[in-house]
């Protein structure tokens, strides 16, 4: 079923969204993914990602990085974030997201996953049982080559726009310009 691989919400960045409202509707875990999420595929963390954090554990959130990559690649990335992390985490197995929440120390009904993959990320956070949110896969301007998956997300994210059931499941909490 299709079902297994729909976001809550799908957003444009991880910019998009007005975590405030997530504050106010209780959430106080985010589990990020990093690759294609935060920065593009392999790329280091920058200033204005490294602000992100910065002004998220201000305003009170726990943090958690979810990645499938090995434990230097993410240290690497949090080398100026400095929050908790979970690598290999073999999504989109449940048992990384558990851990996520547990190091974040906040009830599982608190935490919202943010991730640009349905096939792991999102699918991954269904299995966890965690709502999510799809952030449009950080892409170069150059870049002209996506992989066949894209493909296979386009077409499900076709499908989750026409089933109303589905869509923003988190209410209203896109950012507004
Ligand atoms: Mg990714």
């Amino acid at each position: 079923m299709l079902k297994e691989y729909y976001p809550y919400e799908y957003v444009k960045s991880v910019f998009a969204v007005d975590y405030k409202k997530l504050w106010a509707l209780g959430y106080r875990g985010l589990i990020f993914d990093v690759d294609n999420t935060l920065v593009h595929h392999g790329d280091d963390s920058n200033e204005k990602i490294d602000r992100f954090f910065e002004k998220l554990h201000k305003m009170g959130f726990k943090t958690c990085l979810l990645s499938d990559n090995e434990k230097s690649r993410v240290e690497r990335f949090n080398k100026n974030i400095q929050t908790l992390y979970v690598c290999d985490a073999d999504k989109p197995s449940p048992a990384g997201y558990q851990k996520a929440v547990e190091l974040m120390g906040v009830e599982k009904s608190r935490a919202v996953v943010l991730g640009d993959q349905i096939i792991t990320d999102i699918r991954g956070a269904n299995n966890a049982d965690l709502p999510s949110i799809l952030v449009h896969f950080i892409r170069m301007p150059d870049e002209k080559h996506i992989g066949k998956r894209r493909y296979i997300e386009y077409f499900v994210m076709w499908t989750w726009k026409h089933r109303k059931k589905y869509r923003y499941r988190l209410g209203d909490i896109r950012r507004r310009k």
